[in-house]
């Protein structure tokens, strides 16, 4: 893995923080518009506990560890630097922003693309967290497929359950409503349910059963248990962006019907913040993106980049010309 040693390598026009499909897909822009960029990386992208990534056109399947190797290939075959660790800290100089890395090496960009991801907040059940991304599961598109058929049942920490519940039902005709700490469904919600054969059960849900390293039930607190193949889940989609703090950007709330869902970096269509200088793609923009939707901001961002720096260059050259000419 590449090292920041030399002065050299500590200016860069770009610097990219987080190096998952949206960050490496700024870069690959970037960097094939010619630009000094560089990617912080603290390698830990969220589909991580995943076995494949599904859903990314002639990707199917594709570790994602795979997918992310072969992008930092992409990226350092146009010129692109890496490095993996972690910002701590983004500031806003006179111009220029510093960028410093846990272990306290610092660089300077003229512009940021901040691509951190968010991390899933899970419900505290013991053994959620263990099997999360196995057979805990918080997307239907993403494994439903590879669950259909089996008897699938859902964690409710919220009435935004019944929806998932009526998701799920798409891809198997087991599908059963742990109602574990929600609240009790209204009448409508309910028959909507009753209507698709879901089933919901009450109580809490103390445990996960596993049996061969495969969920086969979960354990109520008061000792019944239900058989499933597969949990759904509804982690609080949490943006990663305390690295954004010493800008000053904090992330917004993102709910529906009342109920949090997530927190998110706000920004344009392009991905540009508040902050002049600062784009944020993937996750810690849009919780709900998937793969190729982080991969496609992160090719917005990185093209809006460039014509921010186009345009500032285009404007010293102006200043430059004018003043020869008057001299
Ligand atoms: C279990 C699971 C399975 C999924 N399966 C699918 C699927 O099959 N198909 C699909 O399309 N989507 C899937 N998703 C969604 C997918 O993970 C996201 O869409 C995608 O990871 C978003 O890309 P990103 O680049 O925004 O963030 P990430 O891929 O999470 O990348 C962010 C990167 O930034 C790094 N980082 C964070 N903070 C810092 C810092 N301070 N400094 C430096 N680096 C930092 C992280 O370590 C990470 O490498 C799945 C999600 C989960 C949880």
């Amino acid at each position: 893995m590449q090292q920041i040693d030399t002065v050299r390598d500590r200016h860069y026009e770009v610097v990219v923080v987080g190096g998952g499909a949206a960050g490496l897909s700024g870069a690959l822009v970037l960097a094939r518009a010619r630009r000094r960029v560089l990617v912080v990386d603290a390698g830990h992208p969220r589909n991580a506990p995943a076995e494949g990534v599904h859903a990314y056109l002639t990707r199917e399947g594709i570790a994602p560890a795979d997918l992310v190797e072969a992008g930092r290939a992409e990226v350092r075959g146009f010129g692109g630097a890496i490095v993996e660790g972690a910002a701590s800290r983004l500031e806003r100089g006179d111009g220029v922003f510093t960028v410093t890395l846990e272990d306290g090496t610092a660089v300077s960009a003229d512009r940021l693309l901040v691509a951190t991801g968010l991390v899933d907040r899970l419900p505290p059940v013991p053994g959620l967290a263990e099997r999360f991304g196995r057979d805990v599961l918080h997307c239907p598109y993403c494994h439903g497929w590879e669950v259909r058929d089996e008897p699938i049942a859902v964690l409710a920490t919220s009435p935004m359950a019944v929806h998932q519940a009526l998701l799920w039902r798409q891809w198997s005709q087991t599908v059963t409503v742990l109602r574990h700490t929600a609240p009790v469904f209204g009448s409508d919600d309910a028959e909507r349910l009753a209507a698709r054969g879901i089933t919901v059960i009450d109580g809490e849900v103390a445990a996960l059963q596993i049996e061969d390293d495969r969920l086969v039930g979960v354990a109520l607190a008061d000792g019944a248990t239900v058989a499933c193949r597969a949990l759904g889940v509804a982690p609080v989609f949490t943006a990663t962006a305390a690295v954004l703090d010493g800008l000053g950007l904090a992330s917004a709330e993102l709910r529906r019907d009342g109920h949090l869902i997530g927190t998110y970096v706000e920004a344009d269509a392009t991905g540009a913040t508040s902050v002049p200088g600062v784009w944020v793609a993937g996750n810690v923009a849009s919780p709900m993106a998937q793969v190729i939707g982080a991969a496609e901001s992160g090719v917005r961002a990185g093209g809006a980049i460039n014509a921010d720096l186009v345009e500032a260059e285009t404007a010293r050259a102006v200043r430059a010309r004018r003043q020869a000419l008057t001299l």
